[in-house]
């Protein structure tokens, strides 16, 4: 994996909060709007997020592909997306950890 300098860190930080964000609001939104339940909701922003990646291999393959350099390989690249996905909807580490250690003294 290659190192991040501060400054990846911090452009990464806040693209992350800028998604984040943008998302959160428009969930909202959309739930206010429909009056559909938290759940479907959810999954449209999930299958919205697959349909980006598709999309986006899709104009980094073939003769007409984008230059930048990426080279979309869908298997692993749908499994770091389910796996980010599966990260950010368990507890936290942190608060795991605390757990752990309350566990550990009982
Ligand atoms: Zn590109």
């Amino acid at each position: 994996m290659p190192a991040f300098s501060s400054d990846d860190e911090r452009r990464h930080e806040e693209a992350q909060a800028h998604i984040r964000a943008t998302i959160m609001n428009e969930f909202g939104e959309v739930m206010r709007r429909t009056g559909l339940p938290p759940m479907v909701v959810m999954r449209l922003a999930a299958q919205a997020v697959g349909a980006i990646y598709r999309e986006s291999a899709a104009a980094h393959s073939g003769s007409d592909a984008c230059p930048c350099g990426w080279c979309p390989h869908e298997r692993a690249d749908i499994d770091v997306l389910c796996s980010a996905l599966t990260a950010a909807c368990i507890r936290q580490p942190t608060r795991d950890l605390r757990l752990l250690r309350i566990a550990g003294t009982a």
